[in-house]
C-alpha cells in the first residue's frame, strides 16, 4: 500500500492505519490473526491505547516476530497527571513488547479543565516530554473530540501529531483543523472514518477522507475482510466523485436529525446527564465487548432516565437534535441489549 509522510515526524505510514479498539472483542488468537493479516496487507501503522483494555497486549502478541522498525506504533494514555501517564507508558511498552512507541498521545483532551491539568506542573505533558528524552517515545501527540480546543492546542506547537474525529458526517475538522495541520506540518490521524461503526458505505467513507492528502484514517477493525475491503478501495485510487457527494448528502439528510457530534455544546444538563455519551452508546456497542461497555456506560444510561424534558439542551445544540426523544430511544435500546446479555 502507498505510504505517506506523517507530518514533521517524517514517519512514512500506510495511507490507512489500523485502529485497535474492536480487537478487544476477539480472543487472543483471533486478534493476533487479524493484526498479522492487516500487516500482511501492507498496513504498517497501528494505533491503540491504554484505555482499550487488552488491545495493547493483543497487538504485542501479534507483532512479536515482526521487525520493530517495519512498524509505526501509536498508543495513548488518558491520565492527566505525569505519574499515572508514565505508569501507563511503561505498561504500554511492556504489553507491546517494545522499547519505544513512535507516537504517544495524551488521550482525549476534550475539556478546558483537562487541558489545564495536562499542561500544569506535574501534568501529563511533562511526562511526555520526559519520555521523549528517555527514548521511550519518539514524537508527542494528542487526541481530542473538541475541535476548537484542539485547534488552540495545535497552535501551541507542542505536538507533532493530532488525532481528531473525521468522517463525512463529523466533518468539522475539514474547515480549520486539517488545513492548520498542513500549515504546521503536523501529522493528522482521522479518528472514526466510519463514524464509530455507524457509517456503512465503506467506499464512499474512505474516498471522502482520502481527498484530504494529509489525513491518515485509522479505522477500527475487527475482521480481516473489513481491512481487505478498505485496502482495495485505497489501492483503487478512485477519486471522490460527484456521485459520492450525492450519496453523502442523502445520508447526512437521513442521519442529520439524530447524529450526535459529541461536541457537548448542549451541556450543562441540570440533571447531570452525559447527553453525548448516551446518544453515542450504540457506537461503543458496535466496537467493544458488552461487559466493558456496561461497566463504562450503565450508570450514565440509568441517569438518563431522569431527563425532565426541560429542553435547555436542545436550545444549545447547533444540530437541533431532539435530545429528550433521542435519549428515550437510546435508553430503550440499552435496556434491550442489557436484557439480551443478562445471565
Ligand atoms: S431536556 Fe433532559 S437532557 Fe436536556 S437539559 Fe433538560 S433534563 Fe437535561
Ligand atoms: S446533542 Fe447536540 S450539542 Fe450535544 S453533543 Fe450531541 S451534537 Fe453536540
Amino acid at each position: 500500500m502507498e505510504k505517506v509522510r506523517l507530518g514533521k515526524t517524517g514517519l512514512m505510514v500506510s495511507r490507512v492505519g489500523f485502529g485497535g479498539i474492536p480487537i478487544q472483542r476477539l480472543s487472543k488468537a483471533e486478534a493476533a490473526s487479524v493484526v498479522k493479516g492487516v500487516i500482511d496487507l501492507g498496513v504498517n501503522f497501528l494505533d491503540t491505547a491504554n484505555a482499550y483494555s487488552d488491545s495493547e497486549e493483543k497487538i504485542g502478541e501479534a507483532i512479536k516476530d515482526i521487525k520493530r522498525e517495519n512498524l509505526v506504533i501509536a498508543s495513548k494514555s488518558t491520565a492527566p497527571d505525569k505519574k499515572t501517564f508514565m505508569e501507563h507508558l511503561d505498561l504500554c511498552l511492556k504489553r507491546l513488547g517494545t522499547d519505544y512507541v513512535d507516537l504517544y498521545q495524551i488521550h482525549n483532551v476534550s475539556t478546558i479543565e483537562k487541558r489545564d491539568v495536562v499542561f500544569a506542573p506535574g501534568g501529563a505533558y511533562e511526562g511526555l516530554a520526559e519520555a521523549i528524552k528517555m527514548g521511550k517515545v519518539r514524537f508527542p501527540a494528542f487526541s481530542s473530540h473538541n475541535i476548537p480546543l484542539a485547534i488552540d492546542i495545535m497552535k501551541t506547537g507542542k505536538f507533532f501529531v493530532v488525532q481528531l474525529p473525521f468522517n463525512f458526517v463529523d466533518n468539522t475538522a475539514a474547515k480549520e483543523a486539517i488545513p492548520l495541520a498542513k500549515e504546521l506540518d503536523m501529522g493528522f490521524i482521522g479518528m472514526k472514518p466510519f463514524g464509530g461503526g455507524l457509517l456503512h458505505n465503506a467506499p464512499v467513507a474512505i474516498r471522502y477522507v482520502l481527498q484530504f492528502e494529509n489525513v491518515v484514517p485509522d479505522p477500527g477493525i475487527e475482521k480481516l475482510s473489513e481491512m481487505r475491503e478498505i485496502v482495495s478501495i485505497v489501492n483503487e485510487k478512485k477519486p471522490f466523485s460527484s456521485e459520492d457527494k450525492k450519496i453523502i448528502d442523502d445520508l447526512i439528510k437521513e442521519l442529520g436529525d439524530r447524529w450526535c457530534h459529541r461536541c457537548d455544546y448542549c451541556q450543562p444538563c441540570p440533571q447531570g446527564i452525559g447527553i453525548s455519551s448516551v446518544l453515542t452508546v450504540e457506537s461503543l456497542l458496535k466496537r467493544m465487548p458488552f461487559r466493558q461497555v456496561f461497566n463504562m456506560a450503565n450508570a450514565g444510561m440509568e441517569k438518563a432516565d431522569a431527563c425532565l424534558e426541560c429542553g435547555d439542551c436542545m436550545k444549545r445544540c447547533p444540530y437541533k437534535l431532539k435530545i429528550p426523544a433521542l435519549l428515550k430511544s437510546k435508553i430503550a435500546l440499552w435496556k434491550k441489549v442489557v436484557a439480551e446479555n443478562a445471565g
